[in-house]
């Protein structure tokens, strides 16, 4: 994948609990789409309502195939969208810190440009909590590889 990156779009999954593997099921059997609307999905370890994996919170995995258009975002879906598992605002340090590792690379890899960088809010009146932490920040500390600790939202016990 030689492809620039033209933006990223970060959401969030407004559920407790997820994998991209989830979220496909509800984007094809409930809206009826042709595959999951996002090009990555960052966990939170809650995998399923009632499964814990520690070793998942963070994993980056794959969603649709990046030379498709993103669907997740309406009127900006020549951007790439990455979804965190969470309500809005709800993230652990390890999910923060895997989308820095996601920005960083983009950036060195595929040409992304940090002001290419939004959250879902920044581009729709309707989802003023996708996904519910200031965006434009946090890319600066991502990128100035500062501690991320003031956007964590969720501690798990
Ligand atoms: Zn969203």
């Amino acid at each position: 994948m030689g492809k620039k990156i033209k933006g990223l779009v970060f959401h969030c999954s407004d559920s407790s609990f997820g994998s991209a593997t989830l979220i496909k099921g509800w984007h094809v059997n409930e809206r009826g789409w042709s595959d999951i609307g996002y090009t990555m999905v960052i966990c939170n370890g809650q995998v399923e309502n009632d499964t814990y994996m520690s070793f998942m919170d963070g994993a980056i995995e794959w969603g649709r195939d990046i030379d498709k258009e993103a669907a997740a975002q309406r009127g900006f879906n020549d951007l790439e969208a990455v979804c965190w598992i969470g309500k809005s605002g709800t993230f652990t340090i390890s999910q923060l810190e895997a989308g820095r590792r996601v920005i960083l690379y983009l950036i060195e890899h595929h040409g992304l440009i940090p002001d290419k960088i939004y959250a879902h809010a920044d581009l729709s009146k309707e989802k003023p909590h996708c996904p519910g932490i200031d965006i434009k920040r946090y890319v600066q500390k991502c990128i100035n590889l500062e501690p991320l600790d003031e956007f964590v939202g969720l501690v798990w016990n």
